[in-house]
């Protein structure tokens, strides 16, 4: 899929490793010609995002980024403003829920553990898409692309409070989309297919989840990370320029199966 994204500028935030949902994205972005600044969470992850940052075709910026830290995401936004002066895809592929979460059953979710998995796995679209939604205004618009999973809608094993998490991260495309829309810039996420990441592994049972798919999805496969960039680069580039607010399944057609 070739797409000439030359003179373009993107921020990737949620690349842990070279597994990472939003690695696969950035690579595809960056193959087009798109210049990009890379998040990472914390110091312990900066060198991974560092070292998979040095194998794209162009020089990046790296940013600390935990999403939780006000004084962090602002200056994200400003150094993306200073070094890029504009902004034209924002990729956010960033989700925790405390491991406790993400095994016992839903019913014993603590207070703090739901605010937590709300926080990192929902919020955080929304205090992004504030802050780099005047650098794509700038560029006559923009477009976001977020990643969630079917289990906003139905109950998957273990899934537990990051349902949740996820039908708040898909309401919040929606209403960005309606903020955001008479600004030029468009806000959608793809619903991908279980793919064995680090995050993924938090998952008691996720193997098993990977092999329903492979049974009943009716391409009778998983999806590859490289299907869910190639989605990706549909929605944030000129392509998708018709479609925001919207959930776009890259799951070998899972969700359309009763059983
Ligand atoms: P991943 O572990 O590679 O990515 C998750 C990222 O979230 C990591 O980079 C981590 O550093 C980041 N993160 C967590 N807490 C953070 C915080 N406080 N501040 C900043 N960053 C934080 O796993 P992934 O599977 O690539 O996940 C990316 C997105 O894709 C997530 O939203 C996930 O829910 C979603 N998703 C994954 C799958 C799957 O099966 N892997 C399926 C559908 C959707």
């Amino acid at each position: 899929m070739t797409q000439d994204l030359n003179g373009t500028h993107g921020l990737i935030v949620g690349i842990a490793n070279r597994r990472s949902l939003a690695w696969a994205i950035a690579q595809a972005l960056s193959s087009a010609g798109a210049t990009l600044a890379l998040t990472y969470q914390s110091e312990r992850l900066e060198g991974n995002v560092r070292d998979l940052g040095g194998t794209l075709a162009r020089p990046s910026i790296y940013l600390p980024c935990d999403v939780t830290r006000d004084d962090q995401l602002a200056g994200v936004c400003e150094s993306v403003g200073r070094e890029f002066g504009g902004l034209d895809y924002l990729v956010h592929g960033v989700a925790f829920a405390p491991r406790e979460a993400l095994s016992a059953p839903f019913l014993d979710t603590s207070r703090e553990a739901f605010a937590t998995a709300l926080d990192v796995s929902a919020y955080s679209l929304v205090a992004l898409a504030r802050g780099v939604a005047p650098m794509m205004e700038s560029r006559g618009g923009g477009s976001i692309v977020t990643l969630t999973y079917l289990g906003s809608e139905r109950v998957f094993p273990n899934y537990n409070v990051m349902g949740v998490a996820k039908a708040a991260l898909e309401a919040s495309v929606r209403y960005l989309a309606a903020d955001l829309g008479p600004r030029g810039v468009r806000v959608n996420a793809i619903s991908a297919g279980p793919i064995k990441t680090l995050a993924a592994s938090g998952i008691g049972g996720f193997s098993g989840i990977l092999q329903v798919y492979r049974e009943r999805a009716p391409l009778k496969r998983n999806v590859e990370t490289s299907e869910v960039a190639d989605a990706a680069m549909f929605l944030l580039g000129p392509a998708g320029r018709g479609v925001t607010g919207d959930v776009l399944r890259v799951d070998a057609g899972f969700h359309v199966m009763g059983m």
